[in-house]
């Protein structure tokens, strides 16, 4: 029988017209792995999953959500999300451990000061998915790894800013040149993430 992943599967071939050739081999067994798993692939004709914050891939455990109109991004973001399902079925602590409520507090603008320690959790999670998504882009040859990492680093530096604004802010990307250009090129560890760099702070303020 045909499980949902195979009755889409027509319209992903449409849409990996575009892709590179590495990453069309793995899409290719990426399906696989949603089909041995029984894990679903959408993909949606939108720009946004969500216009506040504009969200462009989704991961709950179970499905993965993409957004594929003009997304200059999507391999990476794709890469991400599946690194994500695959924590999921793996069962690894950092997903199971990740306060899940703190998603729900970023997009109503509620977070308070005691949510630090899930904050992060948050950042544990996303720090284990791009070290996941580093070893697949070495396997399968699909990014510049050393830029890869200091879109890494950006991101795990930005939950410290939506913790202290107590929102998750509306805007087109968070990936500023002007920012990135402060990354390091090797991804920081959980004990530098457990303190937050101001200047950096600054610097989403100014360019956000
Ligand atoms: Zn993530």
């Amino acid at each position: 029988m045909l499980n949902n992943v195979m009755l889409k599967k027509m319209n992903y071939y449409k849409f990996l017209k575009r892709r590179s050739e590495n990453f069309k081999k793995f899409f290719e067994w990426s399906l696989k792995y949603c089909e041995k798993h029984d894990k679903i692939l959408e993909f949606r004709d939108v720009s946004y999953l969500r216009e506040d914050g504009k969200h462009i891939g989704n991961c709950d455990g179970n499905k993965i959500i993409m957004a594929t109109k003009d997304n200059k991004r999507f391999e990476e973001i794709y890469a991400h999300e599946f690194c994500h399902l695959m924590q999921a079925v793996e069962h690894a602590d950092v997903w199971v451990n990740t306060d899940n409520n703190i998603y729900n507090k970023m997009g109503d603008g509620t977070i308070q000061t005691s949510d630090w320690n899930a904050i992060l959790s948050v950042i544990a999670v996303e720090r284990d998915c791009e070290k996941r998504v580093l070893a697949l882009s070495k396997k399968w040859g699909l990014f510049d790894n050393e830029m890869y990492i200091q879109n890494s680093n950006l991101y795990m530096h930005f939950y410290h800013y939506v913790y202290l604004i107590g929102r998750w802010p509306s805007c087109d990307t968070i990936y500023k040149k002007q920012i990135l250009d402060r990354m390091p090129t090797k991804l920081l560890t959980m004990k530098d993430m457990q303190k937050i760099d101001m200047s950096i702070m600054l610097l989403f303020d100014k360019y956000l």
